[in-house]
């Protein structure tokens, strides 16, 4: 590679690998289906390693990465980001402590973003497994998933996002109709985040079948 580059080749590689690994298991569980959903990894202060747009998840390669700046605009490439790159690029920007962005569009968080819109929020209280987000050491908490509206215009939903940022810490959100984003100082940590929020929604669905007054 060119050693005009103005990031680390190396550390691009490795970021591609662990994306690569990763989404592909997360591919297999059904949670990006027909191409959604798009994932990345901080490079470095000014660069993110994240999928082309329109990829299967569950065939990665390396080609199928690329570099954007921390605006989203590519880098030392033709390739083109997802639409939704700027939902990545605003979490690396804010926070230079966030190191891995994960976003899916699963049937559980697709179904909970429907039913919980009108409430925007979906309250997480009581579960054992509220300890997996970071910070939290006990089950005795709650924990309040934000449900946005959907928009094909990033600038507004990111507008949005900014907006829930400036409130409070939170380690993900719902988009209504659309799925979810997590996040996290680097991949281990997006990852396990992403699967706490997945595993609770899906509890929380359960539970309302169960709850629905026979007719
Ligand atoms: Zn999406």
């Amino acid at each position: 590679m060119s050693e005009l580059l103005p990031y680390d080749p190396q550390r691009l590689a490795h970021c591609a690998g662990e994306i690569i690994v990763n989404v592909r298991e997360l591919a297999a569980r059904g949670w990006t289906p027909a191409t959604s959903s798009n994932f990345s990894q901080r490079i470095d202060e000014r660069h993110v390693a994240i999928t082309v747009s329109g990829r299967d998840k569950g065939r990665l390669t390396e080609a199928d990465i690329m570099v954007v700046d921390l605006d989203g605009r590519a880098v030392a490439t033709g390739l083109k980001s997802s639409a939704e790159t700027l939902l990545h690029t605003q979490l690396y920007k804010r926070f230079p402590e966030i190191g891995c962005v994960l976003h899916t569009h699963s049937l559980v968080q697709t179904v909970a973003s429907r039913l919980y819109a009108g409430a925007g929020h979906v309250l997480l209280e009581g579960y054992e497994l509220l300890k997996a987000f970071s910070g939290n050491t006990t089950h005795e908490t709650s924990l309040d998933l934000p449900v946005l509206p959907n928009s094909q215009d990033m600038h507004t939903l990111a507008a949005q996002v900014d907006c829930l940022l400036d409130r409070r810490a939170i380690w993900g959100y719902l988009i209504d109709g659309h799925g979810l984003y997590a996040w996290g100082r680097d991949m281990a940590e997006a990852r396990r985040h992403l699967e706490a929020f997945e595993f609770l929604l899906a509890c929380e669905l359960e539970l309302r079948k169960l709850q629905r007054p026979h007719t």
